[in-house]
């Protein structure tokens, strides 16, 4: 088999094309095959699709192929210009790239499969690119998969802030909790934020919505009473925001115990706080006796930590009633403590508590989606290496999104 025939079928060159030269040049361990068309296409005008006789030929292109064995493969070519009453000069279009792009589709599809597996910085330097070149891989890849997006509102929804960069920036992370995917992304975390999403969509799809988890944060709650009929019984306050409410304020308590305790000599309390925080099993066990000891020692911090952990009780149960009266309980015993700030926290849970009760119900948390949360914190690590907020958006949307993300006319 020839060199040119080679290439030819390896590039899947369809009527009309051929490979007029392929240069091996070891030394700089690089290929470069030169495409041409052949007499007697059929050209199709880019705006109507009619076939024209070709009018002229455009600039050489260079595109980056997959690499052939050890060398860096490029493709060149001329494309066809054709001319139509009704367009004018238009080129054909490249069957073996996307418009505007110096890869050929297989690398494209390539590269966004290393982009999933690593940073951009990682990418670029595996498959030697720049950065910008890598980043617009991304770009493309999002344009192309918000576009073929079916605009849909998921049944389960979990609203979700996420800080970004600096402590007071935030966005809004809009995730179908079915599917496991970040719907959206949106600037800060008001009513407006969430808002901008479900304006979107027409009141009878809203009705579909089944129920939403969020966090006990005001603006999320007016935006979701605002657009989602029946949304008092479909708000779901998350697990996650509940405990960490509660949580807190063990670390309130002990923080000022620590204070009290360290004023008369009194350490005990020093290098502790993990223990307290942590889910008891997660203490490591070289700790465990430590922590059992301190526990046993009668102090604030201690009882504070038990109903914490008592609260865990709760998620167990099957029925909203039985649920409501362990709470009932609970929070009797909470706000008996003494504690000021646990007070405070079960207080503000007391209030919201018809929206945590959904839970039994509803069953979603925004942890339901098992490894969307870790993702996303993948993305956040490398958000560091991020010029902007656009950009750590778009990297959300290209590994939580769901999307499909290669390019159009690749079927392989
Ligand atoms: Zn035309």
């Amino acid at each position: 088999m020839q060199d040119t025939e080679l290439y030819a079928t390896l590039l899947s060159l369809g009527a009309g094309w051929r490979v007029r030269e392929v240069r091996l040049d070891m030394a700089e361990k690089r290929v470069d095959v030169w495409v041409e068309t052949t007499e007697g296409g059929n050209w199709g005008c880019a705006g109507c699709g009619k076939v024209s006789a070709i009018y002229d030929h455009a600039q050489e292109q260079i595109w980056r192929h997959l690499d052939t064995c050890q060398c860096r493969t490029y493709v060149h070519a001329r494309l066809p210009r054709t001319s139509c009453k009704e367009h004018g000069v238009r080129q054909v279009a490249a069957p073996w790239a996307g418009p505007r792009s110096g890869f050929t589709l297989l690398m494209e599809c390539r590269l966004i499969d290393t982009l999933k597996e690593c940073d951009v910085t990682g990418c670029c330097r595996l498959m030697a690119i720049s950065w910008d070149q890598g980043w617009g891989i991304v770009e493309r890849a999002v344009q192309r998969g918000r576009a073929r997006k079916e605009k849909r509102i998921p049944r389960y929804l979990g609203i979700d802030e996420k800080s970004f960069a600096k402590r007071h920036n935030y966005e809004t992370l809009i995730c179908d909790l079915e599917r496991g995917t970040v719907e959206h992304v949106v600037d800060d975390r008001t009513q407006e934020s969430l808002e901008v999403y479900y304006r979107q969509f027409a009141e009878p799809e809203r009705r579909e919505v089944k129920a939403v988890a969020m966090d006990m944060w005001d603006p999320y709650i007016a935006a979701t009473r605002a657009y989602i009929p029946a949304a008092d019984l479909k708000i779901v306050f998350d697990r996650y925001h509940v405990t960490r409410l509660v949580t807190e304020a063990v670390d309130k308590v002990r923080r000022q115990e620590h204070k009290r305790l360290a004023a008369q000599g009194d350490e005990r309390l020093k290098g502790t706080k993990y223990l307290w925080l942590a889910n008891e099993e997660n203490i490591p066990e070289w700790r465990q006796e430590e922590f059992a000891g301190i526990r046993k020692a009668n102090l604030r911090t201690g009882r504070a930590w038990a109903i914490k952990e008592a609260l865990r009780e709760f998620w167990r149960y099957t029925y909203t009633q039985c649920a409501a009266k362990f709470f009932q309980r609970w929070y009797f015993w909470a706000t008996h403590s003494r504690l000021a700030p646990m007070v405070k926290a079960v207080k503000t849970l007391k209030q919201h508590l018809a929206n945590i009760l959904t839970y039994f119900k509803h069953r979603i948390n925004n942890a339901t989606v098992e490894g969307l949360n870790s993702k996303i914190q993948m993305v956040k690590e490398m958000a560091c290496g991020f010029r902007n907020r656009e950009h750590y958006k778009l990297a959300i949307y290209f590994h939580c999104g769901g999307l499909d993300l290669y390019p159009a006319t690749v079927t392989s």
